[in-house]
C-alpha cells in the first residue's frame, strides 16, 4: 500500500496533480475540500456547518474534519493506498491520521509539497475564481485569510513530517507534465529504496 499526502498552500495545484497521480498508481484520492463542497451542495448538516468557515477562508474545526476523513477512509478500504489532498491541515489532524492508519497497520509513506510563491497563488486563485464559483476564490481578502490559516496552522506540519523523514518539496511552478514528473520522481525513488 502507498499512502501519500500532497501538501501545499491553497492554489498550489494539489487537486490537479492528485487526480493524475491517483490514476498512475491506482490510489484513492481524498480531497477534504471536495467532500465538504459535496456536502454543501447536498445541504447536509455537515455541509451547513462547513459552509460558514469555508466561505470566510477559515479551516473547519478539527474534530468534524477528522470524523469525516475517518468515514471516507473506512468506506474505501481495502484499496491500494490513498492520496490525501488538503488533509491534514493541522498537527491534531496529522496525529489523528497517524493513529487511524496505525490501527490498520498502515502508515503515511510520503508527504510531497508543491512549492509556489504567494503572488503566483493569488493570481491562480483569482483566475480560478472566474469559473469555479467558489466563494473563497473571489477576493484577495479571502485568499489572504486562507494563506494566513496555512501559515498559522498548516506550516508546522513541515516539521512534523520532516522529523519522520517523510517530507519532500518540489517546485510547483511549471507545466502540468513537468510537475507530475517531479512528483513521480519522488515516488519512484521511494519505491526503489523499499523494493
Ligand atoms: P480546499 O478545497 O482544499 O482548498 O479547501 C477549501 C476549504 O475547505 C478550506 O479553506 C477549509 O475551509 C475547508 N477544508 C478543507 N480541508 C480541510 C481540513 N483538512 N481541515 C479544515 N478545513 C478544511
Amino acid at each position: 500500500m502507498l499512502n501519500i499526502i500532497l501538501f501545499g498552500k491553497p492554489g498550489s495545484g494539489k487537486g490537479t496533480q492528485a487526480s493524475l497521480i491517483k490514476d498512475k498508481y491506482s490510489l484513492i484520492h481524498i480531497s477534504t475540500g471536495d467532500v465538504f463542497r459535496k456536502n454543501m451542495s447536498n445541504n447536509t448538516d455537515l455541509g451547513l456547518l462547513a459552509k460558514g468557515y469555508m466561505e470566510k477562508g477559515e479551516l473547519v474545526p478539527d474534530q468534524v474534519t477528522v470524523d469525516m476523513l475517518k468515514d471516507e477512509i473506512n468506506n474505501f478500504m481495502p484499496c491500494n493506498g490513498f492520496i490525501f489532498d488538503g488533509f491534514p491541515r493541522t498537527t491534531f489532524q496529522a496525529k489523528e491520521l497517524d493513529n487511524l492508519l496505525l490501527e490498520k497497520s498502515l502508515k503515511i509513506d510520503l508527504t510531497i509539497a508543491l512549492d509556489v510563491d504567494n503572488n503566483s497563488l493569488i493570481d491562480r486563485l483569482l483566475e480560478r475564481g472566474k469559473s469555479s464559483g467558489r466563494a473563497d476564490d473571489q477576493s484577495v481578502e479571502k485568499i489572504n485569510m486562507r494563506l494566513q490559516e496555512y501559515d498559522n496552522k498548516t506550516k508546522p506540519l513541515i516539521e512534523y513530517y520532516n522529523d519522520q523523514n517523510k517530507f519532500y518539496s518540489i517546485n510547483g511552478i511549471g507545466s502540468l507534465e513537468q510537475i507530475t514528473s517531479r512528483i513521480v520522481e519522488v515516488i519512484e525513488d521511494y519505491n526503489n529504496d523499499w523494493r
